[in-house]
């Protein structure tokens, strides 16, 4: 049997989860799905296509067009991290203004949406030693998976710390205007009826307000290891 498991990282926007899925992948050699990555690509379609205009989404429009719309990542030979290509074109600097945060979670909402971006999620999945991360990977994606983590930080951590991703990507943004977009984020994500953020019984918290990246990764290494030998 292969020791390689399924990981699944949930959490709120900006706690660190895409961070910690990434380096779990590169210490373990798995693969690593920034599955919002997935739901920003649609976001940015969405926008080019007209299917939001004056901040209203088509919802018609939008789900007719989700047929033309390929994603799939691939990974960048300097940096090792996957990038999103959308219709062939690598959108990963696009996908992440405060635009597109500013509209993902609406469309992230949509029933049809999700069907499609879940079983492309499940079909990266197929042959485990994956680590992905989302707000329903251990509730809807990965039901299954050995590993569940729940990420947290206090807000004014997760602030500073995407409006410092955002003045390192040469975006332009407040911290005002960051602490709106997540706190409106984190309510549409956990109150909307199509999965919903929501910590598993089975996922373990973790709560990096206090922790480094090192310090962090630490953790779950520790934890994927306990996960490992309680398979085998
Ligand atoms: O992880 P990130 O902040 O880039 O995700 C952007 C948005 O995509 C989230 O705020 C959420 O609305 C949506 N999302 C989701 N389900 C996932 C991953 C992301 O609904 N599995």
């Amino acid at each position: 049997m292969s020791d390689k498991i399924t990981i699944a990282i949930d959490g709120f926007s900006s706690c660190g989860k895409s961070t910690l899925a990434r380096e779990l992948a590169r210490e373990l050699h798995y693969v690593f799905i920034d599955s919002g990555a997935m739901y920003r690509g649609v976001t940015l379609h969405a926008i080019r296509t007209g299917c939001i205009v004056n901040k209203e989404i088509n919802r018609r429009m939008l789900i007719h067009s989700l047929e033309s719309i390929q994603l799939k990542f691939q990974l960048n030979p300097e940096t090792k991290i996957p990038e999103l290509i959308l219709n062939g074109e690598n959108v990963e600097q696009q996908i992440r203004t405060l635009e597109i945060s500013n509209f993902v979670s609406p469309v992230a909402a949509i029933k049809e949406v999700r069907e499609i971006l879940v079983a492309q999620q499940r079909t990266m999945g197929l042959s485990g030693g994956i680590v992905m991360d989302g707000r329903d990977i251990g509730s809807v994606v990965f039901p299954n998976a050995e590993l569940k983590l729940f990420i947290t930080a206090e807000m004014s951590i997760r602030v500073e710390r995407r409006y410092q991703e955002l003045l390192y990507r040469g975006m332009k943004s407040s911290r005002k205007e960051v602490e709106t977009n997540l706190t409106r984020r984190d309510h549409i994500d956990s109150t909307r009826k199509e999965s919903p953020l929501t910590q598993t019984e089975d996922a373990i918290v973790i709560d990096n307000s206090e922790m480094n990246r090192e310090q962090q990764l630490e953790v779950a290494l520790e934890l994927v290891e306990k996960a490992v030998t309680y398979l085998a």
